[in-house]
């Protein structure tokens, strides 16, 4: 089993709480190993939020996913310490798909927020509770929308 096998096999898995969006565009994805005889893979992922009640589904998506490849026999997925996971590491695929399907929306580095329904900056953060403890929930004074916050 060749590493290009089992990252194929990661990108299939999406992240349970944007169903449309894969781990690998999410930017979860740190490495891929296969051992010397082929049967028994590695796969280290970051967390984006440590503590999200979906981490334990996702890891076991990623051993579901792998082991149903031929020759392979064992799954070991890590969660790795670092690097610390940013928006920066989403793909602009995953960009795209979570603002037009999800309206989530993406802290800029200077802490600003962009509606991802009508482009305005005229968002504010409503409060620190979130529908999970990974997003929270801001407003969008020009469309009148609440929007999703990823941090
Ligand atoms: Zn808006």
């Amino acid at each position: 089993m060749s590493v290009a096998h089992v990252q194929s096999a990661v990108a299939s898995v999406n992240d349970p709480e944007y169903p449309d969006v894969s781990i690998v565009d999410l930017g979860l994805v740190e490495s891929v190993t296969v051992s010397d005889a082929g049967d028994a893979a590695t796969v280290g992922l970051i967390p984006t939020f440590s503590g999200c009640p979906a981490l334990d589904m996702i890891a076991a998506d990623v051993e579901r996913a792998v082991l149903a490849l031929t020759d392979v026999t064992t799954c070991t997925v890590e969660w790795l310490p670092g690097p610390v996971w940013t928006n920066e590491r989403l793909t602009d695929r995953a960009r795209t798909t979570l603002a037009d399907e999800f309206t989530v929306v993406l802290r800029r580095k200077d802490g600003g927020l962009r509606c991802p329904i009508c482009g305005s900056d005229a968002v504010a953060d409503q409060s620190l509770a979130g529908p999970t403890r990974c997003r929270s929930v801001a407003w969008c004074d020009s469309c009148r929308n609440p929007v999703e916050v990823m941090r």
